[in-house]
C-alpha cells in the first residue's frame, strides 16, 4: 500500500460480468482497496484468484442483494474491511434480468426483479452512509440501463414491449439517484448505463467487450463532482435522459 490514503470501494454483484472487471480493473492499481460482494464467495474461483495476488487489497464480501438480511448483515464485515477509511464509492452493479412483457409478466418474478434491482440497492446505500460519511469522496454510482429510460425506450434493442419487469425496475432505480441526491447534497450520486456489454446477460451480445466498458465507467465516475450528483451518464461520459 502505498504512503498516500487509499480509494476504498464496494462493487456489487462481483462474480461475473461488469462487476467482475470492475475489480480486475481497480486492483491493477494499488491506491484501490476493494471489496467485492457476491452472494456465493465459495463459487467466485476468480475472485479467490484476484484475492490471492491482492496483497491485502481485496475483501470478499458475501451479499446477497435481494436478502435484506444478508445486507444488514454484511455491514459488519464491511466496517471490518474498510474502518475509519470509509467508504469513497459504493457501485450498485448487482442485477437480474427477466424476458417478459406488460400482458405477461409474472407479478411474483416482477417484484424478485424490483427487489434486486432497486429494493436491495436502496437498502444497501442505506446500510453504507455511515461508510460513506468517513470518506473522501462519497460517490454512489447506481447501474442503471437504456432498458429503463421513458426517453429511449423506442430505440433500445428489447424494444418497447420486452423485458418489461427490468425495464420498470431501472426505471425505478433512475428516480432512487434522483431522490438520493436531494436527500443528500454531501453525497454524488450518479446513474450510469454500462453501454450493451458482452455478458452472461445479454448472452455475450452487444457493442462493447467487458473490458471497455470498466475502464470508460471508472473514467467517468473518478472524475464526477457534487455538481454532477443526479445526473444520468453512460459509460463514455455523455449525459443521457431517464
Ligand atoms: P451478469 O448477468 O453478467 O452478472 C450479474 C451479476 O449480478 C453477477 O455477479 C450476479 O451474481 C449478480 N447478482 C445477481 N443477482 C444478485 C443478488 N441477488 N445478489 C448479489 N448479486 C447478484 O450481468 P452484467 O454484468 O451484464 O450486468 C451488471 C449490471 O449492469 C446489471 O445491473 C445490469 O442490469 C447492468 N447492465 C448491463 C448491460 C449489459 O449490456 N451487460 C446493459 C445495461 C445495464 P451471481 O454470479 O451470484 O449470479
Amino acid at each position: 500500500m502505498s504512503a498516500t490514503r487509499p480509494t476504498t470501494w464496494l462493487v456489487t454483484g462481483a462474480s461475473r460480468g461488469i462487476g467482475l472487471e470492475l475489480v480486475r480493473q481497480l486492483l491493477s492499481s494499488s491506491e484501490h482497496i476493494v471489496v467485492a460482494a457476491c452472494r456465493n464467495p465459495e463459487k467466485a474461483t476468480v475472485l479467490k484468484d484476484f484475492k490471492d495476488s491482492s496483497k491485502g487489497r481485496l475483501h470478499i464480501v458475501r451479499l446477497d442483494v435481494s436478502d435484506f438480511d444478508s445486507i444488514r448483515a454484511s455491514v459488519k464485515h464491511l466496517e471490518s474491511a474498510l474502518g475509519e477509511l470509509g467508504l469513497d464509492y459504493l457501485i450498485n452493479n448487482a442485477g437480474i434480468l427477466t424476458q417478459d412483457t406488460a400482458f405477461t409478466l409474472n407479478p411474483e418474478q416482477f417484484l424478485q426483479v424490483v427487489r434486486t434491482n432497486v429494493a436491495g440497492p436502496a437498502l444497501v446505500s442505506q446500510v453504507c452512509l455511515p461508510l460513506l460519511e468517513k470518506s473522501v469522496r462519497k460517490v454512489i454510482l447506481n447501474i442503471s440501463s437504456t432498458a429503463g429510460s421513458l426517453g429511449s425506450v423506442e430505440g433500445w434493442v428489447g424494444g418497447a414491449a420486452g423485458f418489461t419487469s427490468y425495464a420498470m425496475s431501472k426505471a425505478a432505480l433512475n428516480m432512487l439517484t434522483v431522490k438520493q441526491k436531494a436527500e443528500r447534497p454531501d453525497l454524488t450520486v450518479i446513474t450510469m448505463c454500462p453501454g450493451g456489454v458482452r455478458t452472461d446477460m445479454t448472452s455475450k451480445m452487444g457493442e462493447l467487450e467487458p473490458e471497455e466498458s470498466v475502464a470508460g465507467i471508472l473514467k467517468v465516475i473518478t472524475s464526477v463532482t457534487s455538481e454532477d450528483s443526479g445526473k444520468y451518464l453512460r459509460y463514455n461520459g455523455e449525459q443521457t435522459r431517464s
